[in-house]
């Protein structure tokens, strides 16, 4: 049996994933998967990228993304996280509105996703998703609510709710309300990793990042950190272990994929598409003469998208070594050179599109 990883961050959540496309797509290849599904935080910029090392790699592409959506939380508006996956055409266009729409409002709206809910395959996304958050709270009812209104939104057979394993007590207990709420609504399971890098030995490179995100150093005792190291990619064998009291959610994860890749219009387009095209669909991010990154978006994306930008400036620096060993050395304390090379290495794929 295999397993494909439907949540999955590249180094284009910027400051927030520590591997390229490339890199993802090889270690999922090497650990038995045939597809894989590229879900950055708020952004479509790492698709064409993604496109083209997974036809040199021999990997199926799932395009998504992970989405800011407001929702009613505690008696107030909050910002949730939700994993949206391409089904077909029409999907695509959905998301790709969606997804201009959350860098203009800071997130979307459930009426907004109603609207383009079509083509598209919805799962509750991790912590900081809006079922879990619930559960955390112990509000059952509210969690019940929030199940069926999404079932509503996407259709039934097209909502997931998403079961994580990185070995934190609190996904223990989500874990278990949400097996309770897959039984009383009838939604089904789906076991993902919220990949942040490829390898497990990625996980320093991953934490200067966040550092860099944050400017904090590691020493900084209440900068925010990952709860785990376990935010690499998995293999069936490893998920199947993680997922013994529910099989069936690591399963699913292949008929999912199946399902975002059997429609022949997306598929064609995904073959042919040429450079200019997916430039024209996905945007780019371009540096101006006074360093300033500027977001050039498609017609549905015409959006200035600030904070992507911001932190795209920031990457920008790191292309010169001599700023990168030296940020590396803020951090750190001592300046780790191999870091300092992998930063600015970083830098530059992402500045060239790879
Ligand atoms: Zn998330
Ligand atoms: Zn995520």
């Amino acid at each position: 049996m295999e397993y494909v990883e439907l949540h999955c961050h590249t180094h284009y959540s910027l400051l927030d994933a520590a591997s390229s496309p490339m890199e993802l797509l090889l270690e999922q290849k090497r650990k038995g998967s045939s597809a894989l599904a590229i879900t950055d935080h708020n952004t479509l910029r790492g698709v064409p990228a993604f496109l083209r090392a997974a036809k040199a790699v021999g990997v199926r592409p799932i395009i998504g993304c992970e989405l800011n959506v407001e929702a009613e939380l505690g008696g107030h508006s909050s910002i949730t996280h939700l994993v949206l996956l391409v089904a077909n055409i029409k999907g695509l266009h959905h998301l790709q509105e969606l997804v201009g729409m959350a860098n203009e409002q800071g997130a979307v709206t459930k009426k907004d996703l109603r609207i383009r809910a079509s083509g598209l395959i919805a799962l509750s996304g991790c912590l900081a998703g809006e079922i879990p958050r619930l559960s955390i709270f112990g509000d059952e009812q509210r969690a019940g609510e929030a199940v069926r209104e999404y079932q509503e939104i996407f259709g039934k057979e097209n909502f997931y709710l998403e079961v994580q394993n990185h070995g934190l007590l609190e996904e223990d207990m989500i874990t278990k309300r949400l097996l309770e709420l897959s039984e009383t609504c009838g939604a089904p399971l789906v076991a993902t990793n919220d990949v942040h890098y490829a390898l497990q030995e990625d996980q320093p490179f991953h934490d200067l990042l966040l550092c860099l995100q944050q400017g904090c150093t590691m020493q900084d005792e209440d900068r925010m950190s990952f709860p785990s190291k376990e935010y690499d990619g998995k293999g069936a064998e490893e998920m199947r272990r993680l997922f013994r009291d529910c099989p069936e959610a690591v399963e699913d994860t292949t008929k999912i994929a199946e399902r975002c890749l059997e429609d022949e219009d997306l598929r064609r387009f995904l073959n042919m598409a040429d450079e200019h095209e997916m430039e024209q669909r996905f945007g780019q991010t371009v540096v101006d003469a006074t360093g300033d990154a500027k977001s050039i978006s498609s017609s549905v994306a015409k959006d200035y998208d600030q904070r992507h930008a911001k932190r795209f400036a920031r990457i920008v620096r790191f292309t010169d070594i001599t700023k990168a060993r030296r940020e590396v050395a803020r951090v750190f304390g001592p300046e780790d050179e191999s870091m300092a090379e992998k930063l600015c290495r970083m830098a530059q794929e992402i500045c060239d599109g790879n």
